[in-house]
């Protein structure tokens, strides 16, 4: 490790999404609080805008409308020509993309945070998009600190093919929060307090940070997506096998190549196979059975972090 130190710019501006899925409650819930009343989320010199990405799903409360949003930040679908034929989630990207980015610019927002819930039993989760952020990294390693000793995992989805275009992509450092086991169209008292606290603690970084406090180096372990695994699936296409009761709410733990992932109804066992333990996320998402995935592989591995501080100080 390098004990370089980096100077960065002071945050400015920090946006926090809720309702980015309109079923996914936590989030929608916190958002519209402060909405009305953002006392908890202000901190001295820095403008903290909550915001609600997805009304009309979230009055619905359905993912989505015609498409999920969380997958339409890209170059292709944010330059479309504007027309009412395209789908909501689309024009709706433009929209978020106009008042926080425009994605790659110099404008766009310093920090977004995106509150997801997941029915998968993975407790508090930062979602990283770039192993070499510093300055997230960092931040991750405050909150991971700062909950302790309630876990809190990172999953790092830089991936060639796997990583896609998220809601909060438009920011210089965009954050996935991911808090579960919840379902759909449902609030949990602990899931709400511990999403509350993930953005109590990040916006306490951002504020240290602004400060001019200095953050040595630091290291964090993550969990790397390797491969996203489908249901078994017969001739017509439908899903031939559950998730195994044994693999069921084990997100996180050690999957070994013996152990058993899927059940089919007449009892069969079906194991991981391979010849590598990985460690399983997402496994039975409510969401993701469209997506075609049972769950996600990832394996663990260690990020370190130079020093870091303001370059105002
Ligand atoms: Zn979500």
């Amino acid at each position: 490790m390098t004990s370089c130190h980096v100077a960065e710019d002071p945050i400015k501006k920090v946006a926090i999404f809720g309702g980015t899925h309109g079923n996914e409650l936590t989030g929608v819930f916190l958002v519209k609080h402060w909405l009305e009343n953002s006392t908890e989320i202000q901190r001295t010199g820095l403008e903290v805008k909550p915001f609600i990405t997805n009304p009309r799903a979230v009055k619905k409360c359905t993912r989505y409308i015609d498409c999920d949003l969380n997958r339409v930040f890209d170059p292709e679908n944010l330059g479309k020509k504007k027309s009412e034929d395209l789908p909501y989630e689309v024009r709706r990207a433009q929209e978020i993309n106009h008042l926080f980015g425009p994605k790659d610019s110099e404008d766009s927002y310093d920090i977004i945070f995106d509150l997801h819930n997941t029915t998968s039993n993975m407790g508090c989760t930062l979602i990283l998009e770039d192993s070499r952020n510093d300055f997230l990294i960092q931040m991750f390693h405050y909150i991971k600190t700062s909950l302790a000793p309630l876990p809190c995992y990172v999953y790092l989805i830089e991936h060639p093919s796997l990583k896609y275009a998220t809601t909060r992509s438009i920011a210089k450092y965009p954050v996935g929060i991911e808090v579960g086991p919840q379902p759909q169209g449902v609030l949990r008292a602990d899931i709400l307090d511990q999403m509350r606290k993930m953005i109590q603690h990040a916006l306490d970084f951002i504020h240290n940070f602004n400060e001019g406090k200095e953050f040595p180096p630091c290291a964090i372990e993550v969990y790397k997506i390797m491969e996203k695994v489908d249901y078994p699936r017969n001739e017509s296409g439908e899903i031939s096998a559950i998730i195994h009761p044994k693999l069921q709410d084990q997100d996180w733990k050690p999957l070994h190549p013996e152990d058993p992932v899927f059940l089919t109804l007449d009892g069969k066992t079906i194991s991981l196979g391979g010849d590598q333990t990985v460690y399983p996320v997402f496994v039975n998402e409510a969401a993701y059975y469209e997506k075609k995935e049972a769950f996600a592989k990832t394996t663990k591995l260690t990020l370190n972090a130079n020093s870091i501080r303001s370059s105002l100080h």
